[in-house]
């Protein structure tokens, strides 16, 4: 999976529409300190579906929408693009080739997932970049100070980084929800005991 192209608008210090184009071979991103280098990756992040506010380096969600400065007002919404481009989307984006996902996030807390247009929802998107190695999760995105953090982790930590590496994870969601599955249905499965026994 590529990432091709990526529009940034009203997110963080960004207040005007931004675009960068993704050409092949490597992208640098290069400024003086403060002048939103991180903000660009904090922008990828989010639109791949971040929920912790704190990995965006915020206290709230709203922290990422632009708060103004003494000259610009702050802006009313952030939203950020993403266009991609890959051979083997997974399913139901497998017809596609590219395939653009949009988040936004409004000063009164409406939010909102599109992709390719289509509103879709958080679980949706996080399927989209399952096992790419590309999730928010995922060891493509290293931080500042991410390394020393690896480095100093509890084992069981280090371990779920080493999980998401090997691209496991997916298999991990899929077993949690097999397991709700099964206790809903023993559940069910004494109801029904109970319910025989008392007509018997
Ligand atoms: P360094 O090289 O020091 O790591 P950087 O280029 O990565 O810096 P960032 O951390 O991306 O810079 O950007 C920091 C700037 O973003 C600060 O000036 C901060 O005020 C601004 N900023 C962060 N959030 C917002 C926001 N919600 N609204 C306006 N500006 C913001």
């Amino acid at each position: 999976m590529k990432f091709k192209r990526l529009e940034i608008s009203g997110f963080k210090s960004f207040s005007e529409r931004s675009v960068l184009d993704f050409r092949d071979g490597i992208t640098a991103i290069v400024g003086p300190n403060g002048c939103g280098k991180s903000n660009i990756s904090d922008a990828i992040r989010w639109v791949m579906g971040e929920q912790r506010a704190k990995d965006l380096r915020g206290a709230s969600m709203a922290d990422v929408i632009f708060a103004g400065t003494q000259r610009r007002s702050p802006a009313q919404m952030a939203e950020v693009k993403l266009k991609l481009e890959s051979d083997s989307f997974p399913y139901p984006y497998s017809e596609f080739h590219e395939v653009e996902v949009i988040r936004r996030l409004t000063m009164n807390g409406v939010s909102e997932y599109r992709i390719n247009g289509a509103a879709s929802r958080l679980k949706d998107v996080r399927g989209l970049f399952m096992d790419s190695g590309v999730g928010t999760r995922a060891m493509s995105i290293i931080e500042q100070g991410k390394i020393h953090q690896i480095v100093t982790s509890r084992p069981e930590d280090r371990r779920g980084v080493i999980e998401e590496a090997a691209g496991i994870n997916k298999f991990k969601e899929s077993k949690k929800e097999a397991l709700a599955k099964l206790e809903d249905v023993n559940n069910n499965l004494l109801r029904v005991q109970d319910v025989t026994q008392e007509v018997e």
